[in-house]
């Protein structure tokens, strides 16, 4: 049986800034219990001035965000760091391959630094491009390569990115998934769709938005011999679902569901597309991070809520509306552990070695991959208007 570079240890030492793979902190690191943390990375920030625009991802700790100059999700942050050319450095509090868009759409004298680089992100790592070759050598074998386009999530990797741009595909994201599934579909005839890496968007955005069954859905499993589909079933499917999903957005159980409606009777459950199908399926309602903050505040006083996303911004919502009733839709503690790897000693660190004149953690794109994954990432710019849950 073929092998790939799967690492075993995705998130150990070592250094490769080309992959989602962590390493070690290289510097000295102030102690998480230095009383004068804060102190020291707002004089940081005050030192450099306009040259630093800090990025902070919806699931990063309150102690971060505090220090964030624009919150959002993503695509969004990689859009505020492209519309801020005048600032030297971009420190992006989120995960690496968040980074990595942040690099690829800034300038080439923007340097782009992620406090920690083992913020990794488990779902992009899930999809690597030696494996996502591998699957496309298999389907042009099985006759059905030329009929597919591929389509990433925003949520890979630079280089997953760049084989999307490469052959004809695009980026999505979870606002604009729908968007661009019909846009893949119209690019050749009988179009059939390889979705990376998240089969949860994948499905959910085929089924429920697009009217597609379950039975057009397969999924490419990496870690089998032809991702464990026969050519006919490659050859009848509209879907092919990349066998990835989110970590912390898989969790939640459609039993969850049933309980807290039992128990809270009238509660609104609000989830977020990486969610399981049988959980979505259950859902009063579904949207991208920053669909399910507007939702959450335009919602009428007295109302109450059951959110399934990441458990630091579910936190935040709950105190930024103490008049709504915002409870977390799993029973135990559900955090991104690679978004929570960034913290104030990280973010100190970062701020305090650009102000000595040390760009610490820079994440990089080589030229070749950062212009391919421009291309797909251009073609979804180019996609026509925004779903009504942006
Ligand atoms: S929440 Fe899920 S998709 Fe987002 S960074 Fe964490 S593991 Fe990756």
């Amino acid at each position: 049986m073929t092998t790939v570079d799967l690492p075993l240890l995705p998130l150990g030492r070592g250094t490769d800034l080309n992959s989602e793979r962590g390493v070690e902190c290289p510097g000295d690191l102030p102690t998480a219990s230095d009383p004068d943390l804060v102190a020291r990375a707002r004089a940081a920030k005050e030192a450099l001035g306009d040259k630093v625009f800090v990025l902070g991802h919806h699931y990063q700790r309150d102690e971060v965000i505090a220090f964030a100059d624009v919150t959002g999700d993503s695509f969004k942050l990689a859009r505020d760091a492209a519309a801020r050319p005048d600032a030297e450095y971009i420190v992006f509090c989120g995960v690496h391959f968040m980074a990595e868009s942040a690099d690829i759409l800034t300038g080439p004298d923007q340097q782009v630094v992620l406090p920690d680089l083992a913020a990794g992100c488990s779902m992009a790592d899930m999809a690597r491009l030696t494996q996502v070759e591998m699957a496309w050598q298999a389907m042009a074998e099985a006759g059905v390569a030329q009929s597919v386009v591929p389509v990433t999530y925003m949520n890979s990797s630079a280089d997953i990115k760049a084989f999307c741009g490469r052959n004809g595909g695009v980026v999505c994201t979870s606002s604009n998934a729908e968007v661009a599934l019909t846009w893949a579909f119209e690019q050749k005839p009988d179009a059939k769709v390889l979705f990376l890496p998240d089969q949860h968007l994948g499905r959910n955005t085929a089924v429920l938005q697009m009217g597609l069954s379950l039975d057009d859905c397969v999924v490419w499993d990496p870690h089998r011999p032809n991702g464990g589909l026969t050519a006919d079933q490659l050859r009848a499917a509209k879907m092919i679902l990349w066998k990835g999903h989110c970590s912390v957005h898989g969790r939640f159980s459609p039993d969850v569901v049933d309980e807290l409606r039992a128990e809270v009777p009238g509660i609104n459950v609000l989830v977020h597309p990486e969610c399981q199908h049988e959980v979505v399926l259950k859902a009063d309602l579904v949207g991208s991070t920053e669909f399910i903050i507007k939702t959450i505040e335009a919602a009428p006083a007295g109302s109450a809520w059951a959110i399934g996303t990441e458990l630091n911004l579910v936190k935040r919502l709950a105190a930024d509306h103490p008049d709504k009733r915002i409870v977390f839709l799993d029973k135990t503690v559900c955090y991104c552990s690679t978004m929570n790897r960034i913290d104030l000693p990280h973010l100190v660190w970062a701020l305090e070695s650009l102000v000595a004149g040390t760009v610490v953690n820079r994440i990089e794109v080589d030229p070749e991959t950062e212009r391919w994954a421009l291309v797909a990432l251009e073609r979804m710019l180019a996609l026509p208007g925004k779903t009504a849950r942006d």
